[in-house]
């Protein structure tokens, strides 16, 4: 059968994934072939290992200033999931004789949900706060949730489905108050909040390449240097990354993640400035819709991520409708069943609204046309299926 070429998709779907950017890839690619310093930034015995490791350190010295962090806290990982369940099921195995109890949220992302769980069935036990409607975690239900035995508390700084933003620094305090290690996932705050380690006081802290125009399968985890804040191995061999992550280290991945994060420091404001104003031309459009809820909160949340209700319509329906406009349900990572998102559920929106609802996230080559073209195709579809 002849194939046609289908022009590509409006893609508003930058918080499931970003293109990793041109500079990005350019440096990436001086560390792949014979002709260049493709060795393993292991070896010790020649020039070529050294001169691979410079670049490692390069990256994470890069990686460690986006959030004020000391280069030897940052521990190479293959993603901000790696990364996550080395901070939880890491530090808690780590942690036994501090206490056995962990707590989180019903609403983080699914690889710490998961890991949770896991760690349920290991004996350990987790408290689940459930967030407001505004998707975040207040400091004083983080209070009560602590016990003498609590050990860690993980929640995250910038959610992927929402957009909202947790006071990470409020919420690190009354974990220490009681005498507990702080976790959060940044994987979707870099570039978009402020992130300092050192004044939020942060002691484990998630990250990713590819959320920031980096590539994907490379993360990191923020490890504070402090005798408190040990974490186990969890894949173990030649005793990489301080005995915390074996493996040899992927030096164009581990490059490029550093570059990213440097290009998103330098131009973070600016692509905030231009990202705002994308989303206030995207809700005006939507305004003329009717029916139209938002699930993202006013206040308090990137202007990245706009997660929308459209009421009377199916969500699966719709996404097939604005088939030229790749945008998400919910989480990327549940796109296979139609179950609503947990994590709207889990913030009360009603289940008839959560399977109507879809996340729209921009980024840096989005452009007021990809709105304009977006909004009129939206309204095509939801008038027509309605
Ligand atoms: C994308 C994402 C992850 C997973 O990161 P990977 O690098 O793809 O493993 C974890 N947490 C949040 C909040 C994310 O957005």
């Amino acid at each position: 059968m002849p194939q046609t070429t289908p022009s590509l998709p409006i893609y508003l779907d930058y918080a499931a994934t970003t293109p990793v950017d041109e500079r990005v890839v350019s440096v990436m690619q001086r560390y792949l072939t014979v002709d260049q310093l493709f060795a393993n930034p292991a070896s010790r015995s020649h020039m070529l290992g050294w001169q691979a490791e410079q670049a490692v350190e390069q990256a994470r010295r890069q990686v460690a200033d986006s959030i004020n962090a000391d280069p030897r806290e940052i521990v190479w990982t293959s993603g901000a999931t790696e990364a996550d369940n080395l901070a939880l099921t890491g530090f808690m195995r780590a942690n036994r004789e501090r206490g056995m109890h962990l707590v989180t949220s019903t609403i983080e992302h699914k690889a710490v949900v998961d890991t949770a769980k896991a760690l349920e069935t290991e004996g350990f036990e987790v408290t689940w706060l459930t967030p407001g409607r505004d998707g975040r975690i207040q400091p004083d239900q983080l209070r009560e949730a602590m016990r003498d035995d609590t050990a860690l508390v993980s929640l995250m700084a910038v959610h992927n489905e929402l957009g909202s933003i947790n006071d990470i620094a409020a919420l690190a305090a009354v974990a220490h108050e009681f005498g507990a290690a702080f976790h959060t996932d940044a994987a979707q705050a870099v570039g978009r909040i402020d992130l300092d380690v050192a004044a939020q006081q942060v002691d484990l802290m998630s990250l990713s390449g590819h959320k920031v125009y980096g590539p994907k399968g490379v993360g990191a985890l923020f490890v504070k240097r402090h005798p408190d804040i040990r974490v186990e191995a969890l894949i173990h061999g030649g005793g990489h990354e301080r005995g915390m992550r074996s493996g040899t280290l992927p030096t164009h991945q581990i490059a490029g993640m550093g570059e990213a994060f440097t290009l998103m420091r330098e131009q973070a404001t600016a692509e905030q400035t231009h990202i705002t104003a994308l989303r206030q031309r995207f809700l005006a459009g939507l305004e003329t819709l009717g029916g139209v809820y938002l699930n993202s909160p006013p206040d308090n949340a990137v202007p990245n991520i706009l997660n929308v209700a459209f009421d009377g319509v199916d969500g699966e329906a719709l996404l097939m409708a604005l088939r030229d406009i790749a945008v998400s349900t919910g989480s990327a990572c549940n796109s296979a069943s139609v179950d609503p998102s947990y994590v709207l559920l889990g913030v009360g929106v009603p289940r008839r609204l959560a399977l109507a609802s879809l996340r729209f996230s921009f980024g840096r080559y989005t452009r007021d046309g990809d709105i304009d073209h977006a909004l009129h195709v939206l309204h095509h579809a939801v008038t027509g299926l309605r």
